[in-house]
């Protein structure tokens, strides 16, 4: 007998085994906070979600947007409006207002749910319905299902997309990725194995719930009953006071996020304060290629397992994953963080390989079914049986290495140089806060490798000395002919680097073959 899948099976298995159990520990720092529930709780106002969208209106099919930071309601609204066939467009809420109007206007979304924060900000953008997440108009919305009300059906697999995601924009205007039931369903339980997600985690949502529906994590944690601990703000010392009293012992977010933990833990050292989470915690990276310097100081300074993915919207996200293995046992720290900075090995179910221009290409149940409204940029994406992901990457004896985003591999003189290869020494340079490698044009050379480098509060470093540190490491072509130092580095809500922005500026009047 075959059954739909579909993501409201993580929820109700969490009910009926652990309906008392702690489910949520909600943000306090927010107006209209949900605070602690159980999963009896969660239950009950899901269906109450469904059942007042039904009641508003809102048919099958309909998309609902939301912006706003982490909060439990967001938990809520993967499974109250994605379950019963309404779709979910999960929006970032660092975009401009004519950005979230762009994206309201192309997915057709008719109702938008606004946290109170944004309020203002979002006010000009014009569709059918807002209501803001203050609990008070949203009050009905969020409430537990009214005794006699009736629910919706359940509907999912894979003629039913749960979520319309938006990439982030690094390379190009977002585009709305269609995740149906069954990409999710099968993405949060290949996550769920490999890593080993059990009924004893505590998860801190430190990545932003928008992006591509928190990487699966919030279903794979809730199917098997753990307790989800939401944060809004990502800062080091707010991740480490939650770690500290909730008992986390697994979060997810882009290397950014760990770099800031770093950062957070240096201070707590200073002051002499306890680091906590040694050996409980895993904390799960993708989203950018994580610097082996940040993997080493994770596992050797907090001693908190460091796990590698690589995947995209379009695959929900999980493509690869980099774990210790048994063989790398006797490795040292920093041996292990140069293999763990690798992008790793095929998830279960997944299947990769490479054309011959040495783009990534995949195939598994986890990619999606195509762009919204974009049959041309979904056909090409999808050409010849297999998922194109613009990744330059070498796919050798199981092992994925990303060699660079195709868009961002600097070609100087002919050659090809990796801006992640470069920026990776950078960032062992001791005084390199945050660096960004890109290509500028370049009259001899076509184009040239430049570092625009943000140093490390009160460190010190001259143009010629990170020059001189490449060409220790690197070979001559690939090292930067120009260094310039930033304040800061444009940056997307998930914390990757805005490569295209970055570049713009030097490359006015001139044409980039890739752009
Ligand atoms: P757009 O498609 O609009 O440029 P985007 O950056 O948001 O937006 P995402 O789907 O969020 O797209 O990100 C996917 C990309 O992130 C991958 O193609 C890859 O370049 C990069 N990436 C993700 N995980 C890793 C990783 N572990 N190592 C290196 N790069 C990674």
């Amino acid at each position: 007998m075959k059954v739909e899948l579909n993501v409201l099976d993580f929820l109700y298995r969490a009910v009926e085994v652990f309906p008392q159990r702690l489910a949520l520990v909600d943000d306090p720092g927010v107006q209209g906070t949900l605070g602690r529930l159980t999963y009896a709780e969660i239950g009950q106002r899901v269906k109450g979600m469904a059942s007042t969208l039904d009641a508003m209106g809102y048919k099958v099919g309909d998309r609902i947007g939301i912006v706003s930071p982490n909060a439990g309601k967001f938990l809520i609204s993967y499974f109250g409006v994605s379950g019963y066939g309404r779709i979910l467009v999960p929006i970032n809420y660092r975009l401009n207002a004519e950005e979230v109007q762009y994206i309201v206007g192309h997915s057709g979304t008719r109702l938008l749910l606004i946290d109170p924060e944004y309020a203002d900000v979002f006010s000009g953008v014009k569709v059918e319905q807002k209501l803001i997440l203050d609990g008070t108009e949203d009050k009905e919305l969020f409430a537990p299902l009214r005794e006699g009300a009736s629910v919706p059906e359940w509907l999912g697999d894979e003629d039913f997309a749960c979520s319309i995601n938006y990439t982030s924009g690094t390379t190009s205007r977002p585009k709305g990725v269609q995740m149906t039931h069954r990409n999710a369903w099968l993405n949060a339980s290949t996550l769920g194995w490999h890593t080993t997600v059990t009924d004893r985690d505590v998860l801190l949502h430190t990545l932003p719930m928008f992006h591509c529906n928190g990487w699966g994590m919030p279903y794979a944690v809730t199917g098997m009953g753990g307790t989800h601990v939401v944060q809004r703000k990502i800062d080091g010392e707010s991740i480490l006071s939650n770690v500290e009293q909730e008992g986390v012992t697994l979060a997810c977010g882009a290397p950014a996020v760990w770099a800031a933990t770093l950062q957070g833990a240096e201070k707590r050292a200073s002051e002499g304060r306890t680091i906590p989470g040694r050996d409980l915690m895993r904390v799960v990276a993708a989203g950018a290629p994580p610097p082996s310097r940040t993997i080493e100081r994770i596992q050797g300074e907090l001693g908190w397992e460091f796990i590698q993915i690589y995947g995209l919207t379009e695959t929900s996200p999980l493509l690869t994953v980099n774990r210790r293995l048994k063989e790398w046992d006797s490795m040292d720290r920093a041996e292990l963080a140069r293999k763990l900075a690798m992008a790793g090995t095929p998830s279960i179910g997944v299947k990769l390989a490479e054309d011959a221009d040495g783009e990534v290409l995949a195939q598994g149940n986890q990619i999606f079914k195509g762009y919204w409204e974009q049959p041309e940029e979904s056909a090409k994406a999808l050409a010849n049986g297999w998922f194109h992901t613009g990744d330059g990457g070498l796919y050798q004896d199981g092992y994925l290495r990303i060699l660079d985003r195709k868009k961002d591999v600097i070609i100087t003189g002919g050659e090809n140089v990796s801006s992640i290869e470069v920026e990776d020494v950078l960032f062992q340079h001791p005084s390199v806060a945050e660096v960004a490698v890109i290509g500028v044009p370049d009259p001899k050379w076509g184009e040239t490798v430049k570092a625009l480098v943000v140093l490390k509060a009160g460190a010190t470093a001259t143009e010629r000395e990170l020059q001189d540190f490449c060409r220790e490491r690197l070979a001559h072509f690939k090292c930067p002919t120009s260094v310039e130092f930033r304040d800061e580095l444009a940056r997307t809500a998930t914390g990757k680097l805005q490569k295209f922005k970055l570049r713009a500026p030097y490359w006015e009047g001139h044409d980039r073959l890739v752009n």
